[in-house]
């Protein structure tokens, strides 16, 4: 495997490819082809632990930072599997863990840990309102000690592996508030239960193995103690959680950007055309070397943004920029893979093509590479708001 200057917890590394390499690409590959979930593989991360690893130690987890999470998304991509099936409970619990009361914490993280409950959820994005959060339409309306949710949700992932999910809803009108941003609340759904009381889910076919979905919610009542935090809140809180959920999605971007170099370098070294390897080229060379040197590039900025947010200081413009960083430099290395495989990046059997689909996602989605452009220009350069 490629070695990357800035490998930082090797001993970690090294368990968690112990566990990745009993799913090799083969079983990616078949999943990939029945669009069907790595049930076994995620089983196995969990009674490993590594998917509690952000959980406190007294609440049964292993109370590791964002740095330890990261390199577990990390080596998860960088072994050619794909940390999409399993990355929302990473930061989800952190959510929990800031703004959840201390009855919540007890009641749900020690299942999380266990494995018994997941929480791999989170339902922020609607169909009509997209990027522009505060204007979402689903309403949570209290009534006694319950709230009742009407609306609609797109885009919600693992919904049919999960057990819990986030919920983002307005629970004061937009024309009441002050600030749009305002009056807007976060909610534990209990899948299980929403699903025979008023939660329609409706499964989107993409171009990733990647299990999504519509959610349509008709009447669906919440316990009121299933708040999170204060009412009108629950937009502050989201945002608090983007910060982990960037810096991971970047350090799985910079995970398939290692894979990619892996393997376009190997084949370039033992590809034989016009008698010579073809990576003695440097019209191949030069492309792949600069792929490596923008993954390493956006390695460094991944750890900076974890370094921030372990020690609890600012970290919006580094989870950001990382993102950014990662997303393009791993897109770029997908590219750079395919075309030195000629025709052979196109066969399911060499992976490249999925990873190539797999990789892509991350300039849309968690947010979109032009978003991040404007919270930098707007946040960190003082530039005007332009929405
Ligand atoms: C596979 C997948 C899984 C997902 N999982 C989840 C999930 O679990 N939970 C969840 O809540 N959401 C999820 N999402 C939704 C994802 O976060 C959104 O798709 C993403 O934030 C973009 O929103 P949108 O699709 O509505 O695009 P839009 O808001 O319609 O934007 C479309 C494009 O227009 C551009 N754009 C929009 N506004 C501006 C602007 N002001 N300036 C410049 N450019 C702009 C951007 O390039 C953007 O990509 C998922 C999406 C995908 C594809």
């Amino acid at each position: 495997m490629l070695k990357a200057a800035s490998d930082r917890y090797p001993d970690l590394r090294d368990a968690v490819r112990a566990l990745c390499s009993q799913f090799p690409d083969e079983y990616h590959r078949k999943l990939d082809e029945q669009r069907a979930y790595p049930e076994s593989f995620v089983d196995a991360l969990t009674r490993a632990g590594w998917l509690a690893a952000m959980i406190p130690s007294e609440y049964g987890g292993s109370g590791l930072g964002l740095a330890e999470a990261s390199v577990i998304m990390e080596e998860i991509n960088r072994s050619g599997g794909n940390s999409g099936a399993c990355h929302g409970q990473m930061y989800n619990i952190g959510t929990l863990l800031r703004h959840g009361s201390p009855e919540q914490k007890r009641h749900f993280l020690p299942k999380i840990a266990s494995g018994e409950w997941r929480l791999q959820s989170m339902g922020v994005t609607e169909p009509a309102t997209g990027t522009d959060t505060t204007k979402i339409r689903t309403t949570a309306v209290r009534k006694g000690d319950r709230y009742v949710v009407n609306g609609q949700k797109v885009w919600i992932s693992r919904v049919q592996h999960s057990d819990w999910m986030i919920l983002l809803a307005r629970t004061t009108p937009i024309a009441e508030v002050s600030k749009k941003s305002e009056g807007m609340s976060i909610f534990m759904v209990d899948l299980g239960q929403a699903v025979k009381a008023g939660l329609t889910v409706r499964p989107i076919a993409n171009m990733v193995n990647h299990e999504t979905n519509e959610l349509f919610f008709d009447n669906l009542e919440i316990p009121a103690e299933n708040l999170i935090g204060q009412e009108g809140r629950g937009f502050r809180y989201i945002l608090d959680g983007l910060n982990a959920e960037r810096t991971l999605i970047a350090a799985e971007c910079v995970g398939d950007g290692y894979w990619f170099i892996d393997r376009v370098t190997r084949y370039a070294t033992e590809r034989v055309v016009f008698d010579r390897p073809i990576g003695q080229n440097q019209g191949v060379q030069f492309p792949i070397a600069e792929c490596y040197i923008e993954v390493e590039a956006a390695n460094l900025m991944r750890w900076r943004a974890c370094e921030l947010f372990d020690a609890g200081e600012p970290c919006g413009a580094q989870a950001n920029m990382a993102k950014y960083l990662a997303a393009k430099a791993s897109w770029e290395a997908a590219n750079a893979c395919i075309q030195f495989h000629g025709g052979y990046g196109f066969a399911h059997e060499y992976d490249i093509e999925r990873k190539f689909r797999e990789t892509r996602l991350y300039q849309v989605a968690p947010v979109s590479t032009n978003l991040i452009l404007s919270y930098v220009a707007e946040h960190v350069l003082g530039l005007p708001r332009s929405f």
